[in-house]
């Protein structure tokens, strides 16, 4: 046998339970003609048996310190969930205005530009500079 096969046979043997049916059976056969994994593998099972025999205790400082920290995160995730909800509405509430607006906009451009008697492409692309001068700023970040 390589050494290979014993490895991964001390690596199975270190996953514990959970294993899937086929690589339980492989590890079993394994472990029917190999006495050197066997040994790790009681071994193993000695550990792990006197690891869950152990109490295990933590002071009630480290509790509360826990309890804080958890409670903390978890109001953090809280605000970040509420925080994102408003940017969802703010985002839905432009995209609406923008929706209504644009229209009424583009009217204003038109009479105006018909008021001064400039030709209908320079207000066409004067109201897509004003429409992309308010995209621009509603992006930029806030200081
Ligand atoms: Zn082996």
């Amino acid at each position: 046998m390589t050494w290979e096969i014993h490895d991964e046979a001390r690596q199975l043997i270190a996953l514990g339970e959970g294993l899937s049916d086929e690589r339980q059976a492989w590890l079993q056969a394994h472990l029917q003609e190999c006495v050197a994994c066997r040994d790790y593998e009681e071994a193993a099972g000695r550990v792990v048996r006197e690891l869950r025999s152990q109490p295990l205790a933590a002071d009630s400082r480290l509790v509360r310190t826990t309890q804080m920290r958890v409670r903390f995160h978890a109001s953090r995730l809280r605000e970040t969930r509420e925080r994102m909800w408003l940017v969802g509405m703010a985002c839905l509430g432009v995209g609406l205005s923008a929706t209504l607006t644009a229209p009424l906009l583009w009217r204003l451009f038109a009479w105006m530009g018909e008021r001064v008697g400039v030709a209908s492409s320079i207000w066409q692309a004067s109201f897509f500079f004003r429409c992309a001068a308010r995209i621009r700023y509603s992006h930029r970040p806030r200081t």
